[in-house]
C-alpha cells in the first residue's frame, strides 16, 4: 500500500533539456562542450596537500544543454561545508546568468573529506561560466575500464550471521570471528570528449570507492580522486579536464584502509585509477554524435521507524555490561604477562630448570600459577572483547538516533529526493542522492538495457547511506545500515525506477 502511494508520486517527471540562451549552436550531428575548473580549498583550514576543485562540463546541442558538475566535497548539502541552499542557488544563478534551466544542472559529490571554503557558489557559478565561453564543436565516445586493486568492500561477515564494517571510528572483531568478505564493482564508466583537432577536452569517469585514505603527512587533500584526476589530466592533451563522479561506494573503502604499519596515502592508489582510466580513454574512438538526454525526476521514499532497534540496542548494551568482570590484571600486567606466555608457552614464568625442580619434588607450582595467570589474562580480554563491541554498538546506535530524532523533527514517514537521468552518446547514467551500496549498482547495471549504464550516487542531495533490504537486517551493525534513514522498500522503490528511467534513455 504504501509503496502503491509512493509510486504514485513518481509520476511527476520533468524533461530537463531546455534550450540555453548560452552562445555557441551546435552543428547538426555534433554537440559542443566546453569545461571550466575552480579551486575551492579551504587555505585558512590548515596546510593542504593538494587542492580541491569545483569542476564543470557544459554540454550543448542546439535544443539542450546539460550542465555537470563535481565537487572536491564529502556531500552536496546535509553534510559538511556545502550548504543545503547551495544546489538551489547555483540553479537560481546559472537560469538568470546564463539561461540554463534548473533541471539541467547535475551535481556531485567526489566524497573525499577534504576542507573546502565554507561557501563555493561562486565558485561553482565561475567553473560554469568558464565552460560556456570556450564551448567548442566535439567527437564523443564511452567505455568501460576495470580497476580493483585499490578497493575493499568495509563489510565483513561474521560467523554469527552479522555484518562488522571496517571503520577508524571502532575495532574490527577478533580475527577467528570473521568469516568472510564481500564483492566490490570494478568497473569504470568512461566518457570521452574530444575537440575538432582531435585532443581530449574532458573525460568523465565514474567508480565506487570512498576517497578516504588521506596522505601522510595528514594535511588537507582531494585525495584518491585529486590524485586519479591529475594523472589523466597530465597525461593526455594539454588543458584535459578530469571529472570524476563517485558512483555506488556506500561500502567500499579504500584497500588496507586500517593500515597502522605504514602511513596510509591516497597517492599510490589514486594513480593506479588514474592509470586505468587512461588505458580505457585510449580504447575508445570518439566519432560525431549529437545523443544528449538528461531528465529529472522526483521520488519519495519511505523513512524507517527507528525505535524498536534501538530499545534492542539499549537492552544488547545491558547484557554486554553485565558480561564485564573485574580481574586482578590491569593493563600493564596483562601485556606483560601476554608477551611472556606468548613467547614461552611452556615455560612462562621462568627457567625451564625451575619447571624440572618442581617436577622432580612432585610439586607443581609454577604450573598452578600459569593455569592461574592465563585464566585471569583469558578473562581480562574477554573484558577488551566486549568494550569493542560496545564501542561499535554505541557509536552505531548514536546514528540510529540521530536519523530517529530527525524523522521525529521532520513530521513525515518519507523523504523526497530527486534522481537524474543522462545519456552522452552511448553512456548512460542515473544517478541517486545517497551513498548507495555496491549491490544496487550492480543490480542496476545488470538489469539495463543499454551496455554502458552506470550509476552515481552522491549527486543532487544527500540522504545518508543507502543499503540493500539485506544489508538493513543488519542494522546496527555496521555504518551504512546504521546511519540510514531508509525502509527497506526504498530498494525495490528505486530499482525499479531506476529501470524506467533507463528505458527513457
Ligand atoms: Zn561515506
Amino acid at each position: 500500500m504504501l509503496s502503491k502511494i509512493l509510486r504514485c508520486a513518481f509520476c511527476l517527471v520533468f524533461l530537463s533539456l531546455a534550450a540555453a540562451s548560452a552562445a555557441a549552436a551546435a552543428e547538426p550531428g555534433k554537440l559542443l562542450a566546453g569545461t571550466g575548473k575552480v579551486d575551492i580549498t579551504d587555505y585558512s583550514a590548515g596546510p593542504a596537500n593538494d587542492p580541491m576543485f569545483v569542476k564543470a562540463i557544459v554540454i550543448k546541442d542546439d535544443s539542450q544543454t546539460a550542465v555537470l558538475i563535481s565537487v572536491d566535497a564529502v556531500a552536496i548539502g546535509e553534510l559538511g561545508r556545502v550548504k543545503d541552499d547551495y544546489l538551489p542557488t547555483v540553479r537560481k544563478r546559472l537560469e538568470a546568468e546564463l539561461g540554463i534551466p534548473p533541471t539541467g544542472v547535475l551535481a556531485n559529490a567526489s566524497h573525499c573529506h577534504g576542507v573546502i571554503l565554507p561557501d563555493i557558489t561562486d565558485q561553482t557559478v565561475q567553473a560554469v561560466k568558464q565552460a560556456v565561453s570556450q564551448l567548442t564543436p566535439v567527437t564523443i565516445g564511452a567505455g568501460r575500464g576495470s580497476e580493483d586493486r585499490i578497493m575493499e568492500n568495509r563489510r565483513l561477515k561474521l560467523k554469527n550471521g552479522k555484518e562488522v564494517d571496517v571503520r577508524h571510528a571502532y575495532s574490527l572483531p577478533p580475527d577467528e570471528e570473521i568469516a568472510g568478505v564481500a564483492p566490490t564493482d570494478p568497473e569504470i564508466g568512461v566518457v570521452r570528449l574530444n575537440r575538432e583537432n582531435g585532443e581530449t577536452l574532458a573525460v568523465i569517469y565514474n567508480f565506487a570507492c570512498h576517497p578516504i585514505q588521506g596522505v601522510p603527512s595528514g594535511a588537507n587533500t582531494a585525495d584518491i580522486i585529486g590524485y586519479s584526476s591529475k594523472v589523466i589530466e597530465e597525461n593526455l592533451s594539454d588543458g584535459t579536464l578530469a571529472m570524476f563522479l563517485q558512483g555506488c561506494a556506500g561500502d567500499i573503502n579504500p584497500a588496507y584502509y586500517k593500515d597502522v604499519d605504514h602511513p596510509r596515502s591516497a597517492e599510490p592508489l589514486g594513480n593506479l585509477l588514474g592509470l586505468s582510466v587512461l588505458k580505457a580513454v585510449r580504447q575508445i574512438e570518439c566519432q560525431p554524435d549529437d545523443r544528449l538526454m538528461m531528465f529529472n525526476q522526483s521520488l519519495t521514499l519511505p523513512r524507517s521507524d527507528l525505535a524498536d532497534r534501538i530499545a534492542e540496542l539499549d537492552a544488547e548494551e545491558k547484557l554486554l555490561l553485565s558480561k564485564l568482570r573485574g580481574t586482578t590484571l590491569n593493563f600493564k600486567t596483562f601485556l606483560a604477562l601476554t608477551v611472556k606466555y606468548k613467547l614461552s608457552p611452556d615455560f612462562p614464568s621462568h627457567y625451564s630448570h625451575r619447571y624440572f625442580y618442581d617436577e622432580a619434588q612432585e610439586k607443581a607450582d609454577l604450573k598452578t600459577l600459569d593455569a592461574q595467570n592465563k585464566r585471569d589474562m583469558q578473562a581480562y580480554l574477554q573484558n577488551v572483547f566486549v568494550m569493542e563491541q560496545l564501542t561499535r554498538l554505541q557509536t552505531n546506535r548514536a546514528l540510529l538516533r540521530k536519523h530517529q530524532q530527525k524523522m521525529i523533527d521532520s513530521g513525515k514517514r518519507t523523504i523526497d529526493v530527486e534522481l537524474v537521468g543522462l545519456r552522452i552518446g552511448d553512456f548512460v547514467m542515473v544517478t541517486f542522492p545517497g551513498e548507495l551500496t555496491s549491490p544496487i549498482g550492480m543490480n542496476i547495471k545488470r538489469k539495463s538495457p543499454h551496455d554502458l549504464t552506470f550509476v552515481a550516487g552522491y549527486t543532487n542531495g544527500y540522504i545518508y547511506y543507502c543499503p540493500t533490504v539485506e544489508q538493513m537486517q543488519n542494522r546496527g551493525g555496521a555504518q551504512e545500515d546504521s546511519d540510514c534513514l531508509l525502509a527497506p522498500e526504498w530498494q525495490e522503490i528505486f530499482e525499479s525506477t531506476a529501470a524506467e528511467m533507463l528505458k527513457k534513455l
